[in-house]
């Protein structure tokens, strides 16, 4: 790629899950990189073999506070995105969404650079609209545990479309569906991690409620691929979009596949169902298939051959 066309790219979160490979995905376009973060989830060993990379820059900080740099464009990921990381401190997990993003909507205005929001499934809660379509507005508790998250994510959305409609800003909102692969941390109690880590310990698989409630599950490399797709579309493209696998499984159903592609010995055991739990939770991709040409193709057991594999050797060596 000639000079002119390469890119100073803002990855908050960076270090996360699905920052660092985002981070990867960018570096490998010739893009130069800075990846910021304050390691509340995300880890140096995910992103420690781009340190050497003269493109890549870390930088720890927290997006709570500004930061004045010059970029071209900010994906804005910063943000814990498990249950039990973002309730472990809820008024944090609120301001980091939400002083988060005037933060760096603050910076994309300086900057005039575009600004891709990592949005989330939450902003529907427990959704009454099955699939689930960009317009619908969602049934969200505003004061429960998860209301941290959601309502910090629902909030960051407004201020995306404050600063677009009162500055001009050229935003671009993803509403990300569950999304899975390696480099997921293992403690975060997220599903798909912790069936992989039960199933290959041979331990109980923890399923909560009765394990009817479903959840459709991309695998990473896809989803990061529409982040990318996404910021690169015409300045009219604001979205929100959802970015997910469309394919819906129960929660039973991933437990199953899960312990049958291991050949585990574990058995399901049935755990109390977590506070507004959603029930149900499916993408609606129409937006995404017609602005973005963007369709998942990895299949769920396609994705778990993926994922297994770094949390076996997670398990052996302790690192990937
Ligand atoms: P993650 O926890 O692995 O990554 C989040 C990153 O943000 C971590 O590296 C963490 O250290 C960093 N961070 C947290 N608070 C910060 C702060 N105040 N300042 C700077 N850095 C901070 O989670 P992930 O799965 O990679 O999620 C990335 C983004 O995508 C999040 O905004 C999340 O809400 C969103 N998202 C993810 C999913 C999913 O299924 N993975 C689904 C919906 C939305
Ligand atoms: N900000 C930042 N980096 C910049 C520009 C702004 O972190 O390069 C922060 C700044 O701290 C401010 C926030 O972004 O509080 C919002 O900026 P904006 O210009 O919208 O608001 P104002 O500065 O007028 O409050
Ligand atoms: N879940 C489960 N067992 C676990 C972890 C999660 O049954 O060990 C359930 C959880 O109650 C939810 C679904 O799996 O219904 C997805 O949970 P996750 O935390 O991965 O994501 P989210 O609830 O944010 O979609």
């Amino acid at each position: 790629m000639s000079y002119h066309l390469r890119k100073s790219i803002l990855v908050t979160g960076g270090a996360g899950f699905l920052g660092s490979r985002l981070c990867e995905l960018l570096l490998e376009q010739d893009h130069d990189v800075i990846c910021l973060d304050n390691f509340f989830t995300g880890t140096r060993s995910n992103i420690i073999h781009l340190m050497d990379n003269p493109h890549f820059e870390l930088m720890r900080h927290d997006v709570t506070f500004p930061v004045y740099i010059e970029v071209n464009e900010i994906y804005n990921l910063a943000c814990p995105a498990s249950p039990i990381h973002y309730q472990l401190d809820p008024v944090q997990t609120t301001k980091t969404s939400v002083h988060g993003a005037i933060n760096m909507l603050g910076l994309a205005k300086r900057t005039r650079a575009k600004i891709l929001q990592a949005s989330t499934s939450e902003v529907y809660g427990d959704p009454k609209v099955h699939p689930q379509t960009e317009d619908y507005w969602g049934h969200v508790n505003p004061i429960g545990v998860r209301s941290c998250y959601d309502e910090g994510k629902r909030c960051a959305e407004t201020l995306f479309f404050d600063y677009w409609r009162q500055h001009q800003l050229r935003i671009k909102v993803a509403r990300i569906f569950n999304t899975y692969g390696p480099r997921m941390h293992p403690n975060d109690g997220r599903v798909v991690s912790n069936f992989i880590i039960q199933a290959l310990k041979g331990e109980d698989i923890t399923i909560y409620g009765d394990g009817s409630q479903s959840r459709s599950f991309c695998y990473i490399d896809e989803l990061v691929d529409g982040f990318i797709r996404f910021m690169n579309t015409d300045d009219k493209v604001t979205g929100p979009i959802n970015l997910g696998n469309p394919v819906e499984f129960t929660i039973k159903e991933l437990a199953e596949k899960v312990v049958a592609m291991i050949g585990s010995k574990s058995k399901l055991v049935y755990k109390p169902l977590p506070h507004d739990d959603p029930t149900q939770r499916q993408p609606d991709i129409t937006e995404a298939k017609a602005k973005l040409g963007w369709e998942p193709v990895i299949t769920l057991e396609e994705g778990l051959k993926k994922t297994i594999p770094y949390f076996d050797n997670f398990l052996k060596n302790g690192s990937p």
